[in-house]
């Protein structure tokens, strides 16, 4: 049986869903590139950044999550370029071969050339930005507790939300829930409540490709939390600690966190011709990027035009990658066995979002609906696809306790000690060395 080596560069749904698929399937050695070495769950990194559940809740490592899968391994490494003359990619921990390869590398914020917001404001894309916006958040609630004047209180407490789509309008809906909540608990210091909750958009409604059911109720609930709203105006610039406005306008905040576009992450290597729309990459109707016979992009970073209900491309949405994913190893299966594939159509089974403790919106094919119930089903819904028993269980079990007691116990300020590197390398000490022997601990 000839063996093809697949090398699938991004473990995200897209990446995993296509890996799962092709599991115990010999006839395909697969290789998943990741530059983290873990896949996570991006609909609730608004959760870990708002402290109210784990980073571990919606994460789960890539050896785990293939450890008994024989045709599956795993390589930790970023995506430096590929070499289609070559057939190899290289990656800052080595040079892989690949007789077919798949780019799921996903998309990362785009800053709009604003080098002010790129430098201070805090982008929502990664777990590693999800803690630092935690940590961030609750640093400078710190420092506005031991300010003195007003308006340093003021700025310091202050946070903009740039972009109001799902991901800005379920951050606002958190933070405002943990400012009524909890904020007068844990900071007794601040007598009143200080500091305001800003969602800014450019568009003249909040989750703009959402319903306008959605669209009002999410304007509705977050006006009555008390969250500031401006539509229809745009974040310009960001200086020294001032939010600038298209407006004429400004917010002096010491928080601006950065929800409003993505784009995709660049593929050094490929022809310039691929490169489509948000720096997509052009694929045709089975995902392979066009002028390559063995190259395929899917997920977020692939720009498809020929689904007849999505002749602009499809939405940048987790069923998309789920679904590009899954039929693109069922294409690589026909392909080996000298089938035609089948051209891709995107399902779409639905969007929503949640805009505060029991209140979401849910937009299906044949309708919408809000509330409660449109909650319960946000909540069932994003258990179901966390990878892991055990973080369904764990997520589930934090909810509760959260929800119930409308204090979660995560606004820890964990960060990792910054070492000097030294230019010094390391050797080994003789016995004759001038350490102070007094100085050190003890060996038991
Ligand atoms: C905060 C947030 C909330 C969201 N909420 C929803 C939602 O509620 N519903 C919904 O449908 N969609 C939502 N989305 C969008 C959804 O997450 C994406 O559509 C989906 O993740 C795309 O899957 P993907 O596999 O294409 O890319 P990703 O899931 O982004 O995966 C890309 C993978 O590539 C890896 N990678 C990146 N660069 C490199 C490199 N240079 N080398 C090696 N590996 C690399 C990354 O580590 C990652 O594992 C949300 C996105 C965000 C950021």
């Amino acid at each position: 049986m000839k063996e093809n080596r697949l090398v699938v560069v991004g473990g995200g749904f897209a990446g995993i869903n296509l890996a799962k698929k092709l599991a115990g399937k010999d006839q395909f050695k697969v290789t998943i590139v990741d530059k983290n070495n873990y896949h996570f769950f991006p609909p609730l990194l608004y959760q870990v950044s708002t402290a109210f559940i784990e980073a571990s809740n919606i994460s789960y490592p890539f050896r785990k999550l293939f450890q008994e899968r024989d045709n599956i391994r795993f390589h930790m490494g970023s995506l430096i370029k590929v070499n289609p003359e070559s057939n190899t990619i290289e990656t800052d921990t080595g040079i892989l071969s690949y007789d077919y390869l798949v780019l799921a590398l996903g998309t990362e914020t785009n800053f709009f050339g604003n080098p002010n917001v790129m430098r201070c404001g805090l982008p929502m894309k990664t777990i590693d930005d999800a803690l630092n916006i935690r940590n961030h958040v609750l640093l400078r609630l710190e420092e506005a507790v031991r300010a003195t004047a007003l308006e340093d209180k003021a700025r310091l407490s202050n946070i903009v939300v740039a972009g109001g789509g799902p991901t800005g309008v379920e951050m606002v809906g958190m933070m405002a829930e943990l400012a009524h909540k909890i904020a007068a608990k844990d900071y007794p210091e601040a007598a009143s409540r200080i500091g305001a909750i800003y969602l800014i958009d450019g568009s003249p409604t909040l989750l703009g490709p959402m319903s306008k059911t959605a669209q009002a109720e999410s304007f509705k609930v977050l006006s009555k939390f008390g969250v500031k709203i401006m539509l229809n105006t745009l974040v310009k610039d960001y200086v020294n600690e001032t939010v600038i406005l298209s407006t004429g306008e400004s917010i002096k905040a010491a928080t601006l966190i950065w929800t409003s576009g993505v784009i995709g992450r660049e593929v050094p290597g490929l022809a310039p011709e691929v490169v489509a729309r948000g720096r997509r990459l052009a694929v045709d109707e089975i995902n392979r990027v066009k002028g390559y016979t063995n190259i395929f992009a899917v997920g977020d970073i692939a720009y498809q035009t020929t689904d007849p209900d999505y002749a602009s491309s499809h939405p940048q949405l987790a069923q998309v990658a789920i679904q590009q994913g899954t039929l693109l190893a069922e294409n690589l299966l026909r392909i080996d066995r000298g089938q035609a594939p089948k051209p891709f159509r995107y399902n779409n089974k639905g969007s929503m979002a949640i805009i505060s403790k029991f209140k979401a919106v849910v937009d299906l094919p044949k309708g919408s609906f809000k509330g409660f119930f449109a909650w319960l089903v946000w909540l069932f819904i994003h258990i179901i696809p966390l990878v892991g028993f055990r973080n369904r269980v764990k997520l589930a079990f934090n909810w509760l306790f959260s929800f119930l007691t409308d204090d979660p116990t995560l606004r820890l300020i964990i960060r990792p000690r910054k070492k000097e590197i030294s230019t010094q390398p390391c050797v080994k000490v003789d016995g004759n060395s001038s350490i102070d022997r007094a100085a050190s601990p003890p060996i038991r």
